[in-house]
């Protein structure tokens, strides 16, 4: 899946890492997703395998014990993924937000965790949302109060991909006043006490990764494990989520040209009044909107991810990639389940999976009225 794109790649290696990526999807992803999917279980040992083949690491420094490699590079890598299994590099997005905190600004101490983090060896989570408010995440509630030499945390994060299955949480917490500057980052060990992950979410797609609440009881964080400076928290939180915003329309882009093709194939093969259904015009010009979507929400992202690459602003252009990509998404899958017709209602082919996992993209990592916000902000401000 995925093959029919002709990808201008900035180096040779990155030809390569595509085509391992391909190779290692084909292998272990594909063989595995109905499976996972149907019985809801969390494929830890997919993502080991990832993180042993340099995967889980790519976009951050060698020097840290990543893989070097640019943006743009990274999330032709996730899109490829999620043609495959969206849950998979649904992780692998957000295990590398996850890296961000400690690699941005974590202690030296701290930083001593970014091999095995970028290696894949320890899983993160990022715990933002709360039960009473995701989009506005600067009213958060979750409080940290100095204990002697702890931290200790009492409140709910809701929402949180790899809850009980991750090895380090980033867990945003109130440690001053109201608003976004009495906010701070702890990380947090997954045997921290007090520390409880409840049961996961019965969600509507993504169910081998479904998101679960963490309650926090008291829970005991060492002073050392503040991510960089008290009251800093917020503005980590969405430094991580600008990077990470892109990530998510990386597995928009993945998923719809998997639909894209899926689609394509099946209408070239079946036939209704003695011809392939590809061959009325109706059905051909729908194919060609849905591959027009995928290539210009490739462009946009990719022309994001180059600004990053280049160290310019990229945070109002990473919200457009979004937005754009997760709502084509989920105009394409609908569209592909359309072309299967029937056949595409059923769980007999991937489209009725892809159709129920686009919705959740334009969901996640703010919603796709919050992108509209970042976007007309930047419009009207000036
Ligand atoms: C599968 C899944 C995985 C997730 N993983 C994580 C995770 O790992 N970590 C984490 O921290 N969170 C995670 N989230 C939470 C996600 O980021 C939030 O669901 C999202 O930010 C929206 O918050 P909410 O659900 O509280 O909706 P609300 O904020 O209550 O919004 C409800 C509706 O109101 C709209 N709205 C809100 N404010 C405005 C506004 N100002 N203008 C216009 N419309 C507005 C929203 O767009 C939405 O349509 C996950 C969610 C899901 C479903």
């Amino acid at each position: 899946m995925g093959v029919t794109v002709d990808r201008l790649l900035p180096s040779d290696e990155a030809y390569d890492l595509l085509d391992l990526t391909r190779e290692l999807a084909g292998r272990e992803l594909a063989a595995r997703v109905d499976d996972y999917e149907a019985r809801g279980e969390f494929p830890r040992e997919v993502l080991r395998t990832l993180g042993r083949s340099g995967l889980l690491g790519l976009p951050y420094p060698e020097a840290d014990g990543g893989a070097g490699q640019p943006y743009e590079v990274y999330l032709q890598v996730l899109e490829i993924l999620a043609g495959h299994w969206l849950a998979v590099a649904e992780a692998v997005s957000v295990h590398t937000l996850a890296c961000y905190p400690v690699f941005a600004r974590g202690s030296d101490a701290q930083r001593k965790l970014l091999p095995d983090m970028l290696g894949g060896e320890l899983l993160g989570a990022y715990c933002l949302s709360e039960p009473q408010g995701g989009s506005d995440a600067a009213h958060l509630t979750t409080r940290a109060a100095r204990d002697r030499e702890d931290w200790v945390v009492t409140g709910t994060k809701a929402w949180i991909t790899h809850a009980g299955q991750a090895d380090f949480y980033n867990v945003f917490c109130r440690t001053g006043g109201d608003g976004a500057a009495g906010i701070s980052c702890l990380l947090a060990d997954a045997d921290t006490p007090g520390m409880l992950p409840q049961k996961p979410e019965r969600t509507m797609g993504l169910r081998s990764s479904a998101p679960a609440q963490i309650v926090f009881d008291g829970a005991r964080v060492h002073g050392d494990r503040l991510v960089g400076a008290e009251g800093g928290g917020f503005a980590i939180a969405m430094e991580a989520l600008d990077a990470g915003r892109l990530g998510i329309a990386a597995c928009a882009v993945g998923l719809a040209q998997a639909a894209v093709d899926y689609a394509a194939a099946y209408a070239r093969e079946r036939e209704q009044f003695g011809r392939p259904i590809a061959a009325f015009q109706g059905l051909g010009f729908l194919l060609a909107d849905m591959a027009t979507q995928v290539s210009a929400a490739r462009a946009l992202l990719l022309s994001a991810a180059r600004l990053k690459d280049a160290g310019r602003p990229f945070s109002v252009e990473a919200a457009k990639a979004k937005l754009f990509a997760t709502d084509a998404a989920m105009k394409v899958t609908t569209d592909a389940v359309q072309v299967l017709g029937g056949y595409g209602f059923v769980r007999d082919h991937p489209v009725e999976r892809w159709f129920r996992e686009a919705k959740v993209l334009q969901i996640v990592e703010g919603t796709n009225q919050i992108q509209r916000l970042v976007i007309s902000r930047s419009l009207t401000r000036g």
